[in-house]
């Protein structure tokens, strides 16, 4: 579904990526992971449009789409939920979901979608009136994937959706994206808590100053003495 070849990007003089070949196939949970810096968030990033590639080509279901703007990039089915979440904190809850669907003109189905989150994020339906800024980090983190979902993706992008988060609260943020997967939305998901990510990945990239040095099934990765080392230490 998307390929990424020989992707770099920078900033000004910086070169945050080099060189990233990776795909993404439909249906599937494919991991990004590294430590901080590595340039996970910049390869996110870059995918949807909002930092240009200074080298190579992404393909999104055959089509080019590097150097497309973002929301040329997000209406072919591409949504990304940003690290640090983003939501609209003096918007309510209802308000924010609707900033997701702003380009949609199928309202009949858009109305059918609001009832789709609700019922994966039932909070959210509860607290339908409130202001995005007065929901718990865990419910903002529920709002900004449901305020995605609502463009429909076909690929969603989630950068670091357990930041920040107790563990009960990470579970229940894994969980969803489980289902949300399966009821068809193919995902990358970069993520810190590298122990939990590959236990539900079917694939993973592994990201160092920029460049993959490994990558494999995640089971493969899981059991992999370095690893083990560098990731799941102590965790
Ligand atoms: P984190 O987990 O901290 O988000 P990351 O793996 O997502 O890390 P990036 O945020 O992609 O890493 O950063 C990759 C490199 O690019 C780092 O060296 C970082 O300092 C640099 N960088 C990131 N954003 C900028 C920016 N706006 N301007 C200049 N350099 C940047």
């Amino acid at each position: 579904m998307l390929v990424l070849e020989g992707i770099s990007a920078a900033y000004g003089p910086i070169r945050a990526v080099r060189d990233v070949t990776l795909r993404v196939p439909e249906g599937k949970i494919v991991a990004l992971i590294g430590a901080n810096g590595a340039g996970k968030t910049t390869t996110m990033r870059t995918i949807a449009g909002l930092l240009r590639p200074v080298a190579g080509r992404i393909l999104f279901r055959g089509e080019r789409i590097d150097g497309l703007k973002p929301y040329r990039i997000a209406r072919l089915g591409i949504s990304l939920v940003p690290e640090g979440r983003q939501i609209l904190a003096r918007m309510t809850v209802r308000e924010n979901l609707e900033m997701g669907a702003f380009f949609r003109r199928d309202r009949a189905e858009v109305e059918a979608d609001f009832e789709r989150v609700y019922a994966l994020f039932p909070v959210l339906k509860e607290r339908e009136r409130q202001l995005g800024g007065t929901l718990s980090g865990g419910q903002q983190q529920m709002l900004a994937i449901a305020r995605a979902l609502m463009a429909r993706p076909k690929l969603l992008l989630l950068d670091e959706p357990s930041m920040g988060l107790a563990p009960l609260v990470v579970q229940d943020i894994f969980r969803t994206i489980r289902a949300i997967n399966a009821a068809g939305t193919t995902i990358l998901i970069v993520e810190q808590n590298v122990r939990q990510v590959l236990a539900f990945a079917d694939y993973a990239y592994v990201l160092e100053h920029g460049e993959i040095v490994q990558e494999g099934p995640a089971e493969v990765l899981r059991s992999d003495p370095a690893i083990a080392a560098a990731y799941l230490g102590g965790r």
